[in-house]
C-alpha cells in the first residue's frame, strides 16, 4: 500500500486532473472564471501535525457551503442538541441543496438537515449574538481558533455577490417565516449566512478543520473547543449529508466525514488520523468539485482511510 508522502499526493494529483473536465466553474463568485477549471491542490495534515501539501494548494477561495459545518458546531455550543433538532432535521435528502419543495412536507415545514441550504440559515439564526456583527465575529473567531489563522476573513466582493444572487436563499428563508419555521430576524439570518459563505481560505485552512473533527474539537494549542458529543453529531451529518445529494455515493467511495462547497473546496475529516483541505474550483451539477471528489477517493482507496474497510479492524 502507498504511504503518505509529498510525492505520492502530486502522483494524485495528476491522476485526478482529468476530471475536471468533467465540470464547470461556478462564475457568479467574483474572479471565479473557466481559467481555474484545471487548478487542483490539496493539504493533508496528520494527528501528529505533519503538513503534505502538493498542487494549487495556497489557492484561496470563499467558504461556501463548508462554513455550514462551523455554523452547526457554533450553533450546537449555543444551544445543544435538542434546541438545534427542534429547528432543522438530521435527515439526509435527495432534492439539490437549494431546494425550496422539501420546505413543504405536510408534517413538519424543518429543514431536513443543517448540510442544505435552508438549513443552514436556520442554524445561522440561532447564533448568539447582539448584531449580525456581533455574531458573524464570533464565527470568524471560532474559525481562526479552529485554523489557528488570523488572517481569515471575509471578501467584501463576494459577499455582495452572495446578497446579489441570493434570491433563492431569501426565497427558502421567507418561506420558512410563512410557515413558523424560522421565527427570528429573517434579513440578520440571511445576511449572516452570506457572510459565512464569503470567508477564504485556501487548502491548509479546510485541512485544519477537517483535523480539528478528527482530533475530538481540540485546537493546536491543545484546548478543547467544542465536546465530543456535539462532534459526534456534526461528523455523521457530515458523512450523511455533506457532499449534497452525492453524500451516499461518497460515504460508500470514500467512507469518511466530508464537506464540499461550491467554490470547490472540500473538508475531509479521517477520525483519529488526518484532517484534508481540497481546492479545484470545478463542480458537477450537484455542486461537488469533480477532480477533488475523484482525488479524496482515491486517497481513501490507496491509505486505506475508509471507516467502515475491514482492514481497519482486523489486524494480526
Ligand atoms: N453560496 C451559495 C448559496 O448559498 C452556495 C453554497 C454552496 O456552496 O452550496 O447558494
Amino acid at each position: 500500500m502507498p504511504e503518505l508522502s509529498t510525492q505520492f499526493l502530486n502522483e494524485a494529483i495528476e491522476d485526478s486532473k482529468p476530471f475536471a473536465s468533467q465540470g464547470q466553474v461556478n462564475t457568479t463568485i467574483p474572479n471565479f472564471d473557466d481559467t481555474m477549471k484545471d487548478l487542483l491542490g490539496i493539504t493533508i495534515i496528520t494527528e501528529n501535525f505533519d503538513i503534505y501539501s502538493a498542487g494549487d494548494y495556497n489557492h484561496i477561495v470563499p467558504m461556501q457551503s463548508t462554513s455550514k459545518i462551523i455554523g452547526l458546531m457554533l450553533a450546537l455550543k449555543d444551544f445543544g442538541k435538542d434546541r438545534v433538532f427542534q429547528t432543522v432535521g438530521m435527515e439526509p435528502m435527495g432534492d439539490f441543496f437549494n431546494s425550496i419543495s422539501s420546505l413543504e412536507s405536510p408534517d413538519t415545514h424543518k429543514p431536513f438537515n443543517p448540510m442544505i441550504n435552508a438549513g443552514a440559515i436556520s442554524i445561522a439564526s440561532l447564533i448568539k449574538g447582539q448584531s449580525v456583527e456581533k455574531r458573524f465575529e464570533r464565527y470568524l473567531t471560532f474559525l481562526r481558533d479552529i485554523t489557528e489563522n488570523d488572517g481569515l476573513q471575509m471578501d467584501e466582493d463576494v459577499y455582495k455577490a452572495e446578497i446579489a444572487n441570493g434570491a433563492r436563499n431569501r426565497s427558502l428563508a421567507y418561506f420558512m417565516q410563512s410557515t413558523g419555521t424560522l421565527v427570528t430576524d429573517v434579513e440578520e439570518a440571511l445576511d449572516l449566512y452570506f457572510r459565512m459563505n464569503s470567508v477564504m481560505m485556501c487548502c491548509n485552512d479546510f485541512a485544519r478543520v477537517g483535523l480539528f473533527l478528527a482530533r475530538g474539537g481540540v485546537d493546536p494549542d491543545g484546548n478543547k473547543l467544542i465536546p465530543d458529543h456535539h462532534l459526534r453529531t456534526v461528523k455523521a451529518i457530515m458523512l450523511t449529508s455533506g457532499m449534497y445529494n452525492a453524500s451516499g455515493h461518497f460515504a460508500v467511495e470514500v467512507g469518511f466525514p466530508c464537506k464540499s462547497g461550491v467554490s470547490g473546496s472540500i473538508i475531509g475529516a479521517v477520525p483519529g488520523k488526518m484532517g484534508i483541505g481540497v481546492v479545484a474550483p470545478a463542480i458537477d451539477g450537484r455542486g461537488n468539485s469533480t477532480a477533488g471528489g475523484a482525488l479524496i477517493k482515491k486517497l481513501s482507496k490507496d491509505l486505506n482511510l475508509n471507516m467502515f474497510g475491514i482492514e481497519n479492524v482486523i489486524e494480526g
